[in-house]
């Protein structure tokens, strides 16, 4: 059928005044409504004008769009629809670039939801499109080169003959230059900062600024040792030369880098990832040292880099090649098992199995982890299901990383994944990993109170390392504390771990919060633990990791 043949279309549900009401209602935001069971879809006229598109209605308007879109962006946008008509997701929010009828791209986000039908299947499609304005390639504010022309430029980088090096920089806390000094002055500072780069690299490299206060840099440089001078330089240039309106300002940075190879086939995504993997680690763990991504040998750094590829291409392939295994959660009692933890593992033809320790962290940078925390989410869901029809006390536990933590979707993926499972939200726990706790305690405590009040209990994963505030503890309605297994692996030999332990565990106790010991791995270890009245226990004494199939066997 010809897409502007409207007269064969099965226009119902679609047809209406209150359509036409709020699509002439704004001139940049359009509306659309998308019958999803005979993928008949309706658009404002004002889209339809804007864009050169076929007609009001259409067939299959999801892949006519798709070819309106920017070929970096495609590859998401297909994910994304291919879930929500799949009835994976409900939810649709996006930000991408689409060509108008000129050919220029503009900025668009979409939001988008999806309402059942009777029977659960997805019925209707529906939601709007803002048009945020043509793409520029340059940032006003700096007047350098912005994240769009970034990516353009990662895309390219393997048609290059030679070794790049991508220089990632960011600036701590320039949240407190707005508050004291306001965003006007904050804007001249960076483009004062952003003028110190470009001095720097000058005739050697392109300078970018991408979202919010880093700085991307491309240099043909081939070491680690002009890249750390390179830093050095941007380092002190930001805590001692930046003047605005006759007022120093002291900047301090952090700094990830990775080097690029011109015969390996690795996509800009994850280049971008990878580099910002390597600036967080440089800001969080190393007090703003320069970090190269994987700090070994440059050869292993690009087979790291082909990794990341192939994870991240497994994920939108619908999260082929990921399990999960369960450990189990045993009462410290008796050693009875009251539950699982789910642990993901990947295991790909040419890499083999790679620990979640590794990839967890690279991957959290990158937009695609959210859809690998929902898929481990349903799938332990729906094995732990199973359990609890024989068992209804039984719990499982899913980790969260502080990228699914701060979507605003996230909410709601929970609430649709106990629903589409059938999970009893008083079963699950969430064990927010340690980069959550980085998370403004404000909206942690928001967050976590949502979860409260649906019944959901929250756990905090290896308590006692990294940010692990008791004001966490004081602020939060917390029903475990997992803690951390470097407390617990030499505790008998030694008093301070005694004492911590005894400390932490005092604590949650009178706060009436449970207590779980990691990391008990062995049976003198466990004997030892016995007298501090922990009520869980987990580590390898009781079982190491296993696949679902073992783990119910393990049940029995
Ligand atoms: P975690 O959440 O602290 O998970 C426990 C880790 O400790 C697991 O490693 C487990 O195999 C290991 N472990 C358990 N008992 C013992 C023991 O007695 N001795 C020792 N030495 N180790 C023990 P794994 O599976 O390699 O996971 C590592 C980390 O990766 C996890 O630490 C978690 O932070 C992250 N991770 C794993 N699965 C997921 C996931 O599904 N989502 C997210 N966001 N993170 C995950
Ligand atoms: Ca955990
Ligand atoms: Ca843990």
């Amino acid at each position: 059928m010809k897409y502007s043949d409207n007269s064969q279309l099965d226009k119902n549900g679609l047809d209406g005044r209150v359509f036409r009401a709020f699509a002439e209602s704004s001139k940049r935001r359009y509306i659309y409504l998308c019958n999803l069971q005979t993928n008949v879809s309706r658009w404002s006229v004002s889209a339809i004008e804007y864009f050169g598109l076929p007609s009001e209605y259409m067939l299959d308007a999801g892949t006519i769009w798709e070819s309106y879109i920017h070929p970096d962006d495609v590859e998401m946008y297909r994910a994304d629809i291919a879930s929500i008509f799949s009835g994976k997701t409900q939810y649709h929010n996006m930000e991408y670039r689409a060509r108008n009828k000129d050919g220029q791209y503009v900025i668009c986000t979409c939001c988008g939801f999806v309402l059942k039908g009777e029977n659960g299947e997805p019925d209707l499609f529906a939601g709007t499109i803002s048009n945020h304005g043509i793409v520029e390639n340059v940032d006003s504010i700096t007047n350098l080169y912005n994240i769009y022309q970034f990516m353009d430029a990662m895309r390219v980088l393997r048609e290059k003959s030679e070794q790049t090096l991508i220089l990632l920089i960011g600036l701590n806390h320039f949240d407190s230059v707005n508050s004291v000094y306001g965003y006007s002055f904050g804007n001249k500072v960076l483009r004062t900062f952003a003028n110190g780069i470009k001095d720097i690299v000058r005739g050697n490299g392109q300078v970018y600024r991408l979202d919010g206060c880093k700085f991307a840099i491309c240099m043909n440089v081939d070491n680690k040792m002009q890249t750390e001078i390179v830093y050095e330089k941007i380092q002190k240039m930001g805590l001692s030369q930046i003047f605005v309106e006759d007022t120093q300002i002291v900047l301090s940075v952090s700094g990830g880098a990775v080097f690029v190879n011109h015969n390996v086939a690795v996509g800009e995504f994850s280049i971008r990832s990878a580099v910002m993997h390597a600036l967080d680690i440089s800001k969080h763990e190393r007090n703003g040292e320069l970090v190269f991504f994987d700090d070994d040998s440059q050869g292993k750094s690009l087979r790291v880099l082909e990794m990341m590829d192939r994870l991240r291409k497994d994920i939108i392939n619908g999260c082929q090649n990921f399990y999960l295994n369960y450990q189990p959660l045993v009462r410290a009692e008796n050693g009875s098992v009251i539950g699982m933890e789910a642990l993901i593992r990947w295991s790909n033809p040419l890499f083999g199995e790679a620990a979640p320790g590794v990839f967890i962290p690279w991957l959290e940078n990158d937009p695609c982890f959210y859809d690998l925390g929902n898929w481990i989410m349903e799938r332990a869901l729906t094995d732990g299901k199973k359990i609890i029809e024989k068992n209804p006390d039984f719990l499982v536990h899913v980790n969260i990383s502080y990228t699914q933590l701060q979507r605003t979707g996230f909410r709601d993926s929970v609430l649709e994944i106990l629903a589409k499972t059938q999970f009893p939200p008083q079963n699950l726990y969430l064990e927010l990993t340690e980069r959550c706790r980085n998370l403004d305690l404000n909206y942690l405590k928001e967050e976590i109170q949502f979860f409260h009040t649906q019944n959901i209990n929250i756990a905090i994963d290896d308590f006692g390392i990294g940010a692990s505030s008791f004001s966490l503890i004081r602020e939060l309605p917390l029903k475990c504390l997992k803690i951390d297994r470097s407390f617990i692996s030499n505790i008998y030999q030694n008093k301070k771990d005694q004492y911590i332990v005894d400390a932490m565990l005092n604590c949650a106790r009178n706060l009436d919060i449970e207590v779980c010991l990691e990391g008990v791995e062995t049976e003198e270890l466990r004997d030892f633990l016995q007298c501090y009245q922990a009520d869980i226990h987990q580590g390898y004494f009781y079982s190491r990791p296993v696949n679902y199939r073992k783990f119910l066997e393990l049940l029995d």
